[in-house]
């Protein structure tokens, strides 16, 4: 198959096949498993139960495997654990090293090397938390990381120091402190649950959690951060979304990266999800070779919007250590953001953003618009290039005319 990135920004145009591979829907059929009754295949506990988590399985299923590969793979139990599911699996491309797909959960060897600003805990996560498994970083909501493991596990995962728990980290995610903490606190009004994969829980024990934040009178919104939709949209079962939507207002972030992951199984998966009312919105990590690339993005936002996601953050590969590899700069985050804004829907662009090294937060990285800021006027540039004033009354209250010296917006 072609690389998907063989056309950096400002190469040629896309041909008519290349974009049409990235924007249609497809199946991850079942490959290697087509043997496999589809009662089980469709199972996610089947999916669970095959995951690919040895290097030897690996190459067995993917002799193409790359000596770079196969010693990450080796290596990767010690770091963050080597998981696939079949499902997932089946949308790598064997024949292609770069595959978008394959880069995001191969181990590679570099992932044992860290650069001198990389850190095992980049966002200051840590330093954040007032009781073991809870960040409360921000005035009014929390991120409660309620599990530690993953259906598959991204090879640039920023919180990689303990999914998996192959690092040696020993967290133990447990519900009773991060719930009193939240109960006493009367300013969190916003609770993310996250982990790990929260949607890995049962649906008992996802209940039972939801049920008593729900209890908590001054908890007005929850929040599931999930990659489970596009590791294993089985688990979206119409079981799940019954039991959520008895949770609202309960809204879901999905991650997704490439075009290729929103295959029909996931997009009736994210259906299902949407129906049950819940409004879902998604976090991509801009990585090299998988999307550093506008007609790939453009594609992937578009379909998003296909599959009812509103794509709502664009982060910059956190500096978590081993990851230089698939981390791509913010000059070209920038270079495709202006070639987004305005050239697609206002809904399809995401916010792109650098979560703080340390823990400062989510600070929204955009190109230029505003070339200058008087006290009578703005100078904006559109996202043609052109330019325009925007005139406003010095004091910033409205005057019955507007003051003379200003004339009307106009193009310059
Ligand atoms: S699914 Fe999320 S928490 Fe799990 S490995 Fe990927 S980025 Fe990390």
């Amino acid at each position: 198959m072609k690389d998907d990135n063989s056309l950096a920004n400002g190469g040629e145009p896309p041909s008519d096949h290349r974009l049409q591979s990235l924007k249609g829907f497809h199946s991850a059929g079942r490959g290697f498993w087509r043997d496999v009754p589809a009662a089980d295949w469709n199972d996610w506990h089947w999916q669970l139960k095959h995951r690919i988590t040895m290097p030897e399985q690996l190459q067995r299923f993917m002799p193409t495997l790359t000596p770079e590969e196969f010693a990450g793979a080796k290596l990767a139990n010690h770091k963050l654990a080597l998981a696939i599911t079949p499902y997932f699996f089946n949308l790598i491309d064997p024949l292609d090293e770069h595959c978008p797909i394959r880069r995001q959960v191969i181990p590679r060897i570099e992932e044992t090397r860290t650069a001198s600003w990389e850190m095992s805990d980049p966002c200051g996560e840590d330093s954040h938390s007032p009781v073991p498994g809870l960040v409360h970083r921000y005035p009014d909501r929390v991120l409660f990381l309620v599990t530690d493991r993953c259906a598959a596990y991204c090879r640039y995962c920023t919180r990689s120091r303990l999914v998996s728990n192959a690092s040696g980290y020993d967290f133990h995610p447990e519900f009773d402190k991060p719930i009193a903490y939240i109960a006493q606190h009367p300013e969190i009004r916003d609770v993310l649950l996250s982990g790990g994969d929260p949607l890995l829980l049962s649906d008992e024990k996802l209940e039972q959690l939801l049920g008593r934040l729900r209890a908590i009178p001054h908890v007005e919104f929850l929040r599931i951060g999930s990659r489970i939709p596009t590791f294993l949209p089985q688990r979206i079962t119409p079981e799940l979304c019954a039991m959520l939507k008895k949770y609202h207002p309960l809204f879901m972030s999905i991650h997704s990266n490439h075009p290729r992951e929103l295959t029909t199984e996931v997009r009736d998966a994210l259906g299902r999800l949407a129906d049950a009312g819940i409004p879902l919105g998604n976090q991509s990590v801009l990585l090299k070779h998988v999307n550093d690339d506008v007609t790939v993005m453009k594609a992937h936002i578009q379909k998003l919007l296909m599959c009812r996601v509103k794509p709502y953050y664009l982060y910059q590969c956190d500096l978590i250590s081993g990851s230089a590899h698939l981390r791509a700069s913010v000059r070209q985050g920038l270079e495709i953001m202006t070639q987004l804004r305005g050239y697609t829907t206002g809904y399809a662009v995401p916010q792109y953003v650098i979560d703080a090294p340390g823990g400062g937060g989510k600070v929204p990285i955009n190109p230029d618009y505003i070339l200058s800021h008087n006290a009578d006027r703005v100078v904006l540039r559109n996202y043609e290039g052109k330019i325009f004033e925007y005139p406003e009354a010095p004091d910033g209250t409205p005057l019955s005319s507007p003051p003379k010296e200003i004339e009307a917006p106009q193009m310059i």
